[in-house]
């Protein structure tokens, strides 16, 4: 099939004093080869702690304590879970298979050594058979697909500005073709309309190489415009997960709606969820039943005592009690 990551019940927890507080709760979902999945939510939603946790790259106190990640390679044969592979094994496959741009990315650049330089310790790495020539060369072609003059590889990172950094860190990720790039959204240091031209050159090249993208971000209409699909998070747990024009038109959680409803105008500035009356719930505090019924114009009795499920809605899925049927019988 064509599927690149099967995740199903995947749960990671923070070891606190008063004890664990889950960050992320029986996440589940597929991604598709070559797809692009933006995961949104307001911040302590989970989805930094879910993309993190995705490639392994969480870092105590947060632990995953129950699911699997299962990655299926590109040529086929049996699946491999993330959760459970080996250091080395992963290792293997970060950069080849798996590249990850996260928040800090511009301090993914190493401050004291020429960016090309960096692109050639990477390829070569993971190709031996390459030439320092060759890589260079590399280097160059690499920095052009994101925009950047081919003489800028001899700069040292400081010497480019931030949206150059950024995109000279997303070029890094693509050097050795990977089939899936992980990506947190960029920094303040990098505004809103470069973060839009930076998405939108990731598009593009995906276009061209055919990775996924799984891109998470608190902007809701930056996905709706460059998305496939979008996951919904709120405290902890996938809400609703649907195509993005469904997300725009029809969204099916009350969460969503409210998300839907408080973004602004495309292109216009980025507010907060003003739309949205109360804030996220404390993780260490979350009510019985649903997390959202606090905050939701819709809640009944059953959701302050039954937490919903995500449930599959037609081509999507939808964890709210007004869209499961009731059950025989309750
Ligand atoms: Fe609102 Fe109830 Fe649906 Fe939660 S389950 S979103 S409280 S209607
Ligand atoms: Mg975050």
């Amino acid at each position: 099939s064509d599927v690149l990551l099967e995740v199903r019940g995947l749960t990671v927890e923070y070891a606190g004093a008063t004890g664990a507080v889950r960050a992320c709760a029986d996440v589940t979902f597929d991604l598709q080869r070559g797809e692009i999945l933006g995961v949104v939510g307001e911040s302590g939603s989970g989805k930094s702690t879910l993309i993190t946790a995705l490639t392994r790259l969480q870092r105590p106190p947060a632990v995953t304590t129950a699911g699997s990640v299962v990655y299926h390679p590109r040529e086929g044969g049996a699946g491999i879970d993330l959760v459970q592979l080996s250091p080395r094994r992963l290792r293997g496959l970060r950069w080849t298979r798996l590249s990850i741009v996260l928040q800090s990315a511009m301090d993914a650049l190493n401050p004291v050594t020429r960016v090309g330089e960096q692109f050639v310790d990477v390829l070569r790495t993971h190709d031996r058979s390459m030439s320092r020539a060759a890589a260079w060369e590399e280097a160059r072609r690499l920095l052009g697909l994101v925009g950047i003059s081919a003489d800028r590889a001899r700069s040292f990172p400081h010497e480019l500005s931030g949206g150059m950094r950024q995109r000279a860190t997303i070029a890094l990720a693509l050097a050795c073709r990977p089939e899936l790039v992980v990506m947190d959204e960029p920094t303040t240091a990098v505004d809103v309309v470069m973060q839009r031209q930076i998405l939108a050159q990731v598009l593009r090249l995906r276009r061209e190489l055919g990775f996924a993208v799984v891109f998470v971000t608190h902007d809701l209409s930056l996905l709706l415009e460059l998305a496939d699909r979008i996951a919904v998070m709120y405290a902890g747990r996938i809400v609703e997960l649907a195509a993005s024009r469904e997300i725009y038109r029809s969204p099916l959680h009350p969460y969503t709606q409210g998300l839907r409803d408080s973004f602004p105008p495309l292109h216009a500035p980025i507010q907060r969820l003003e739309g949205i009356p109360g804030t996220p719930p404390d993780l260490r505090l979350l009510p019985a039943g649903c997390p959202f019924a606090p905050r939701c114009p819709h809640a009944f009795d059953r959701c302050r005592s039954e937490l919903p499920q995500l449930t599959p809605h037609g081509e999507r899925s939808v964890a709210c009690h007004l869209r499961e049927p009731e059950e025989v019988g309750s």
